[in-house]
């Protein structure tokens, strides 16, 4: 059998749980009792969002019927948002499962991204500008508010 090199415990020290804690920056989307949507710093495609839960999950096998429910809906208005700021249909919405897979922070997250599969950017490889990153979140947060 062969032996797979997976992060099954959760590790209270990963960014996205110092996100969640408020001891690092990061450019919020939306925010609700169960989630958290943010701007990816390395993004795929202009606009690349990614959405986590509030709960301790290092992946989809952890997470708990009520945030993947809330996942979800958090998910359809960040998308319902891209759609308008960026004026396109076309929204890719990822998840990696596992080192393997090609997660890289092991806190379970959904990315989405305006993009088409056949023009999507490398993943996590260059920064982004941050007062862009700033602008498009706040572009973002007041569509979704004004839902
Ligand atoms: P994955 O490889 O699916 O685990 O994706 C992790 C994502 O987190 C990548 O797309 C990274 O660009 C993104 N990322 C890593 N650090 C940060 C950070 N400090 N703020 C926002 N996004 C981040």
């Amino acid at each position: 059998m062969t032996e797979l090199n997976q992060q099954t415990i959760y590790d209270d020290n990963n960014i996205f749980a110092k996100m969640l804690n408020g001891d690092i920056p990061y450019h919020k989307v939306y925010e609700d009792d169960k989630t958290l949507a943010f701007m990816d710093i390395m993004p795929q495609a202009e606009g690349h969002v990614l959405v986590i839960p509030k709960q301790k999950a290092v992946d989809l096998a952890d997470l708990e019927p009520e945030y993947a429910a809330a996942v979800l809906m958090t998910s359809k208005k960040v998308m319902q948002a891209q759609r308008q700021v960026f004026e396109r249909e076309g929204i890719i919405q990822m998840q990696l499962n596992g080192a393997q897979a090609g997660q890289t922070v092991f806190h379970y997250h959904v990315h989405l991204i305006p993009s088409s599969i056949h023009e999507l950017g490398r993943h996590a490889a260059a920064m982004a500008d941050q007062e862009k990153l700033a602008a498009i979140a706040s572009q973002l947060a007041t569509v979704i508010d004004a839902e």
